[in-house]
């Protein structure tokens, strides 16, 4: 087997963070350098697709955001974990949730940072995001990338993943351990995240994106997740790896549409090479996790601007992006507006997200102990019923947390209704039959 020095310069242009024996060099970010090459291969038409599918963009003159309708996505978050550290807190995810609804309605305070040469070019992509479910999968799997695959069994439970929900109504998020990028016993980087650009555009041939569709949906390595997260420590050096929030910011870009802002140039001339958006200054090359305000990789009669180290799309430090162009927010609301105008369906009922959102285990239960998880986070502030076959109330209460359990263990054996509704009563979620086997 020859070594394939194009894949291999592609990713690190597109920057894995190296987790090098040599060096304690770190870059950013994330795996789309391995999916180009992948899909370039597997579908040949990809790159010109993508071209076309910016084009089109532009044409029909989308603009930007400018206070109309804000666009809600619902977003389902599967942490898959291996060791108890990758099973993140609760409140990481919400802190991620928080920054994605932040940086997505320039909401960042440290937007104020960006330079005031990009003043004009920038805005509110008017994207927000609602957190339906946390979906908890224990595995023994590893998840490797490798030169020519993604580990997206992941998103398979047969495979030790997690299943995603109707990737046409939810954004899967998946939060794993991502194993290190190893060929020849040699590691190369690390992959921190990745995602597939949308599906179903009228230019774009079948299949040209995720492989199939129970796979799209973004990756986001667990130690790079949340800006409250402890684990931000680079497992090669034990040096803390300048994480902040925005691995998830920058993927979800991908998911929406968008490439780098540099283009993705692999060879010769950066400043040759685009990113199909208009008023993205020309870029010759990735930043590299720094931070540099001088740079300016392209100079030409038309653009004179430095290289915008505050894209969400460069692989600048993550402490100094901040901004988005109105370019790519037209784009990322053109494909909400088109082949992901699924996400943005309203849900037909509440009992359709909780017919997914909880579990109750054992049942049958020989002794009576029924336990639940509950998912949803609208599922906290639920109250439960229980009634005998005749219909009569025999216990009720509060669902004090997320997890927990009803006891019916003083009950004589058969089946009983379980119900959970609203604080007020008004509202009932779920109907479920429980039953107490016996011994
Ligand atoms: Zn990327």
């Amino acid at each position: 087997m020859n070594l394939n020095l194009p894949i291999l310069f592609c990713m690190i242009f597109t920057g894995l963070l190296f987790f090098s024996i040599h060096s304690n060099a770190q870059q950013l970010v994330c795996g789309d350098g391995i999916l180009k090459n992948y899909l370039d291969r597997n579908y040949p038409e990809y790159m010109d697709r993508v071209r076309a599918t910016f084009e089109e963009a532009r044409m029909n003159g989308i603009t930007p955001y400018r206070g109309q309708e804000i666009y809600t996505i619902p977003v389902v978050v599967h942490v898959v974990w291996n060791e108890e550290e990758e099973n993140l807190h609760d409140s990481i995810i919400i802190d991620q949730i928080r920054i994605m609804n932040e940086d997505f309605r320039r909401l960042n305070p440290d937007a104020e940072n960006l330079r005031p040469i990009f003043w004009d070019r920038v805005g509110d992509p008017g994207i927000e995001f609602e957190l339906v479910a946390i979906e908890r999968v224990q595995t023994t799997a590893l998840f490797t990338p490798s030169l020519t695959a993604l580990p997206d069994q992941l998103k398979r439970s047969a495979d030790g993943g997690s299943d995603a929900w109707d990737p046409e109504r939810y954004m899967n998020l998946w939060v794993c351990k991502l194993q290190p990028l190893t060929v020849f016993g040699i590691q190369l980087g690390q992959v921190l995240g990745y995602a597939y650009p949308p599906a179903n555009l009228d230019n774009w041939p079948e299949g040209s994106s995720a492989p199939s569709p129970e796979v799209d949906g973004v990756v986001v390595d667990y130690r790079i997740f949340g800006r409250n997260n402890p684990l931000e420590i680079d497992p090669g050096t034990g040096e803390s790896v300048s994480g902040y929030g925005r691995t998830t910011i920058h993927e979800i870009g991908h998911y929406l549409g968008l490439r780098h802002i540099w283009g993705d140039v692999l060879f010769g001339d950066g400043c040759s090479e685009d990113d199909g958006v208009e008023d993205t200054p020309n870029q010759a090359a990735a930043s590299n996790w720094a931070c540099d305000t001088t740079v300016n990789s392209c100079i030409s009669p038309l653009d004179s601007l430095p290289d915008m180290i505050e894209n969400y799309m460069d692989y600048s430090d993550e402490r100094c992006m901040n901004s988005f162009t109105n370019g790519q927010i037209a784009i990322m609301r053109a494909v909400l507006e088109g082949p992901r105008s699924g996400l943005l369906q309203p849900v037909s009922t509440r009992e359709e997200i909780l017919e997914k959102s909880y579990s109750i285990y054992p049942n049958p239960s020989a002794v009576g102990i029924f336990n639940y998880s509950l998912y949803s986070m609208n599922g906290e502030h639920l109250k439960y019923q229980v009634f005998d076959q005749m219909g009569r109330l025999i216990q009720s209460g509060d669902i004090q947390s997320r997890q927990g359990a009803i006891d019916l263990s003083g009950n004589i054996p058969g089946l009983y209704f379980l119900r959970l509704i609203d604080m007020e009563g008004s509202q009932v979620f779920a109907d479920e039959r429980l039953l107490i086997s016996g011994n």
